[in-house]
């Protein structure tokens, strides 16, 4: 099914609009900017499904939050559709990141409607997470081909997003293209089309 059709057949509970509302200098760069925007919809039930899809993000329940790294911008998104992103070029890049923002966060919607709430089991697995956990599955050659000095570096980067899976070229000899299905199930377990 094509993005758009999704859209059409799921038009009553997609996100229509993310709506600037804030704009002001970067604190890690004043050259730069960071802003608050607002959604349309409440986006509560959708953090879980963001979190299980997003390598690197972080979620809390309890401040009803999620936030990740996408390229250098922090994206935080917040259950009542409160959405803020730093480190942004411009006014033309900040449009951009919404609706690309807003495209993802409706393929998590479709996938809710599709198939329910994830299982608090699997989002429990994915908050127990560790390096070690992911090191266990690597090679552990520490052969340094993806720019790190060992296998465990990797493992703590691919975690907080600074690698992926793609950077570790081992992992898709014979040998390893098993274990790094596994990695990739750990990290992301839902896959959003
Ligand atoms: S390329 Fe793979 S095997 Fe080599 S150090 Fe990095 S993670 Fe380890």
């Amino acid at each position: 099914m094509s993005e758009d059709l999704a859209e059409l057949l799921f038009a009553d509970v997609i996100v229509r609009k993310i709506e600037i509302k804030e704009i002001s200098p970067c604190t890690a760069d004043p050259e730069r900017i960071k802003f608050l925007a607002q959604a349309d919809k409440p986006l509560e039930d959708v953090l879980p499904i963001l979190y299980l899809a997003i390598p690197n993000a972080k979620y809390s329940e309890k401040l009803g939050a999620l936030s990740y790294m996408h390229q250098q911008h922090l994206i935080t998104i917040f259950a009542n559709g409160r959405i803020s992103m730093t480190y942004v070029k411009d006014r033309n890049e900040a449009n951009q990141l919404v609706e690309k923002l807003r495209r993802l966060i409706n393929r998590a919607i479709i996938y809710l409607k599709t198939y329910g709430k994830p299982n608090p089991e699997t989002v429990q697995a994915k908050k127990e997470l560790t390096p070690i956990k992911i090191y266990e599955l690597l090679p552990k050659t520490n052969c340094k081909m993806c720019g790190e000095q060992s296998c465990f570096a990797f493992a703590a980067k691919l975690l907080n997003g600074e690698k992926t899976l793609q950077d570790c070229q081992l992992l898709d000899s014979k040998e390893y293209n098993a274990f790094k299905f596994q990695i990739e199930r750990m990290i992301s377990p839902i896959k959003l089309k």
